[in-house]
């Protein structure tokens, strides 16, 4: 049996979404019973179970708080020592801040591979080894990378990339609760000079303040995204898409040839070299649907197109796909939307 394991986040005390993801690609990698799945959640979470219920085996929950917060050496210690009472063949964290850094860390420490930003994974049929795939040369091409070598074989995965598997509360898995108190020098040494004691307990890093970030996440998390493309013809065309993404609450994305155009600006780049987002809605206005864009927006969970080219590769990609011309359409939709607001009393 393939033994894979995931780096589970909690935030605010409560399992992150972007760990669901992790167990969906982990599920992916194998029919059930050929594979094992097991979650290794660090720091204080209230819902452990929660990893079972989206496709976890087995949790082991290390709720000590010094795993908590974000400081890759105690974790990286706590995951080392994990890791000599059993070794997966497979360990998967997000490529997020926290998987960015520990996961690069212990693969240095235990002497091992890692691929960094994966966006698909699969299992070699012969082999059964893992192929980490990702975009490469500045996206021009996507290269599949194997670490044969040593185990686990270790890669990161773009959030959004797949979406969590339903949530079944019949799922039944063993939740293990392990202490994991850093003794003094148990953790990895810090690169080929380490070993130097820390100046301080905590990894050599003084937690001064913790400050929740303030800024929107942007396009990143939104339930709802508008995105504009080449077809606007104008910057001031994306003033309608500002007004219609107002009206139904979405946030404006956009694609790599208006983001070039300073249409929009590059944190709202959907697509291979800008963000993966997977929000309920993408609604995508005047864009063709290339590959590159695809790459970023094609596990939305409703899509919807407006294009005048019904051939535009969108269409074949949309739930629903609306062929209009945008100038036409958009005026006539917040119209529409404008009528209904106001006959709920509600201004548009
Ligand atoms: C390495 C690399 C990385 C890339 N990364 C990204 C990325 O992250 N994101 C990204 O988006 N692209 C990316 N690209 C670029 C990508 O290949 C496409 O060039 C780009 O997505 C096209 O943008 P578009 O759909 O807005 O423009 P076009 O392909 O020109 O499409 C415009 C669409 O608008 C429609 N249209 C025109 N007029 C109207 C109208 N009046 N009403 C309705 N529809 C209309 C047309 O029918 C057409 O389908 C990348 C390319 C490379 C090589």
């Amino acid at each position: 049996m393939n033994e894979i394991w995931i780096l589970a986040e909690s935030k605010s005390g409560h399992v992150a979404p972007v760990s669901l993801e992790l167990l969906a690609w982990a599920r992916s990698l194998g029919k059930t019973g050929s594979v094992s799945v097991t979650a290794i959640l660090p720091g204080p979470a209230i819902d452990p179970e929660e990893l079972c219920y989206f496709g976890a085996d087995s949790v082991i929950h290390c709720p000590s708080e010094g795993l908590s917060g974000f400081s890759a050496r105690p974790l990286a210690a706590c995951l080392s020592a994990l890791l000599e009472r059993r070794r997966p063949s497979v360990f998967l964290a997000a490529a997020t801040t926290t998987g960015r850094t520990v996961l690069p860390y212990l693969a240095a420490c235990e002497g091992l591979g890692l691929t960094a930003d994966c966006t698909e994974l699969s299992l070699d049929p012969e082999t059964a080894v893992l192929l980490q795939t990702r975009p490469a040369a500045g996206g021009n091409i996507m290269a599949t990378i194997r670490t044969t070598r040593g185990k686990p074989q270790m890669a990161t995965v773009r959030p959004h990339s797949r979406r969590p598997l339903e949530r079944d509360p019949g799922r039944t898995a063993s939740v293990e609760v392990m202490d994991f108190h850093e003794a003094p020098g148990a953790a990895p040494p810090l690169g080929r000079d380490g070993g130097d004691s820390p100046p301080f307990p905590n990894g050599g890093l003084l937690l001064v303040e913790e400050r929740p970030f303030e800024s929107s996440r942007g396009i990143a998390d939104a339930r709802a995204v508008i995105a504009g493309g080449k077809g606007f013809r104008k910057k001031e065309g994306f003033a309608l898409l500002d007004r219609l993404a107002g009206l139904v609450g979405a946030e404006v994305g956009a694609s790599r040839e208006a983001v070039d155009r300073g249409w929009a600006d590059y944190p709202r780049q959907v697509g291979l070299s800008g963000r993966t987002i997977s929000p309920e809605l993408y609604i995508a206005v005047g864009i063709s649907g290339a590959i590159q864009h695809l790459a970023g927006m094609q596990t939305s969970k409703t899509i919807v197109s407006i294009n005048s080219d019904p051939e535009a590769p969108i269409a074949a990609m949309s739930d629903l796909a609306i062929r209009a011309d945008l100038y036409e359409f958009i005026p006539a939709l917040m119209a529409k939307l404008a009528g209904y607001r106001s006959a709920d009393g509600v201004e548009a």
